[in-house]
């Protein structure tokens, strides 16, 4: 059997796609880069690991999105430091038993949170080990998977470390009391697939079975296939008619994908529907444009794949801030109104702006940071080995040669 050196546990729930594919992410970049040598794990926290009702976490958060007043009140009432620091302590004297045993059994060397709940309470628990001696100091890592706009229980002032995505992050993370070298801005951690080499557009749209001298827009409503995208595609169709073809990933709505599959447009506008997929970077790949959501993980993800990105929705709050990082930042626009949305794309498809939409993608590629998992996880992997962590020691155990360096 392979020597395992050391174990992290991420700690991610799936509340939205976005924690479980950033969880993804790091654990793929571990495995391509150190092979055997870091055993990874992936832990839902709260549906595994805490008695009810915090295990339903997830179901609530489900619910609570779908009703935006509900989510937006809990998300702007947790917000001061003063009321959701008291709520996690009453949180953390539930469920510290059960966490206490999940740490028993999974004995970590580094633990790693994806997720803004994963912070006060592991990291109380983690302390309360260490000092009864029932753990060694192991280092605790925030990896921020909301691009812009965060919740601050992101952020917790005794991480070891806490990673961001952008500096509008890393601004919140000073506000919220950490320190300069406590933070460190590599981007979000994208799947490693989409760094990796593909054929010309056109290659893969015939690879997709697409057709090859048509533009493809995709339009993605999400994990759960969200949002009006029916009604966006009757509105393309009619205003773009058959100058352009759609591809529409409908996630895990299955009756969206029935209807889509046997409509057929009288424009002749060629409609190609998927459920959920696994290869969304070829698609993406083979793609000229992105309808989709805010969610930070497909934009980010378009980023990589330079596309110019037609935001139709968010999420309220944690979502907001990403619609004018993409406005601002040149690289698309936000509309909700499906009419709108097909103006939008008809312009950007016109000859007349054609040179700005070229641009759009330029700047949108120029924008990824397809190597930021890579960074993070070699960051991680640092941590793992020099237990309270400091600048100095993790420099000096690198040079002893007690870091393993990546393989790859
Ligand atoms: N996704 C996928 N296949 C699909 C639909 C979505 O792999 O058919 C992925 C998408 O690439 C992204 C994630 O699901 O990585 C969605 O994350 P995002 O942060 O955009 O939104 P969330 O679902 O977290 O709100």
């Amino acid at each position: 059997t392979p020597k395992v050196s050391k174990r992290i546990l991420i700690m991610m729930s799936n509340t939205g796609g976005g924690h479980k594919a950033s969880a993804d992410a790091i654990k793929a970049a571990f495995q391509e880069k150190y092979g055997d040598d870091y055993d990874v794990l992936i832990e839902d926290i709260w549906k595994d690991h805490t008695p009810a009702p915090f295990n339903r976490v997830p179901d609530t958060y489900s619910f609570m999105v779908r009703h935006a007043f509900l989510w937006w009140f809990s998300y702007v009432v947790m917000q001061p430091r003063w009321v959701h620091s008291p709520y996690l302590r009453l949180v953390h004297s539930l469920v510290s038993k059960r966490l206490n045993t999940a740490f028993n059994e999974l004995r970590p060397d580094l633990v790693v949170s994806v997720h803004p709940l994963m912070q006060h309470v592991p990291i109380r628990v983690m302390k309360s080990r260490i000092r009864s001696g029932l753990s060694q100091p192991i280092n605790f890592a925030t990896v921020v998977t909301d691009f812009t706009t965060c919740h601050n229980t992101w952020f917790h002032p005794e991480a070891t470390r806490c990673f961001v995505p952008t500096e509008y992050c890393k601004q919140l993370a000073v506000q919220n009391g950490l320190k300069e070298p406590q933070i460190v801005l590599h981007g979000l951690p994208i799947r490693p697939i989409f760094s990796k080499p593909l054929p010309t557009k056109k290659m893969m749209k015939k690879a997709l079975g697409l057709n090859t001298s048509l533009p493809a827009i995709l339009l993605v409503g999400g994990g759960e296939g969200m949002g009006k995208l029916e009604d966006t595609v009757d509105q393309i169709a009619e205003k773009l008619g058959s100058s352009c073809q759609v591809v529409v990933v409908c996630g895990r709505n299955k009756r969206l994908l029935q209807r889509l599959s046997e409509k057929r447009y009288t424009s002749g506008m060629p409609v190609t529907a998927t459920g959920f997929i696994d290869n969304i970077h070829e698609y993406m790949h083979a793609s000229d444009a992105i309808i989709t959501k805010a969610g930070p993980g497909t934009i980010a993800e378009a980023l990589i794949s330079g596309l110019p990105i037609l935001l139709n929705g968010n999420v309220p709050c944690q979502e907001e801030g990403n619609i004018p990082y993409v406005v601002e930042n040149g690289v698309g626009a936000f509309e909700t109104r499906p009419p709108k949305i097909a103006n939008i794309l008809a312009s950007w498809l016109s000859p007349l702006e054609r040179e700005e939409f070229v641009l759009k993608a330029e700047r949108s590629k120029a924008l990824g940071r397809p190597e930021a998992v890579y960074k993070i996880v070699q960051d991680l992997a640092t941590l793992a080995h020099v237990p309270d962590f400091q600048w100095g020691t993790a420099k000096a155990a690198v040079e002893a040669g007690r870091v393993p360096q990546p393989t790859i």
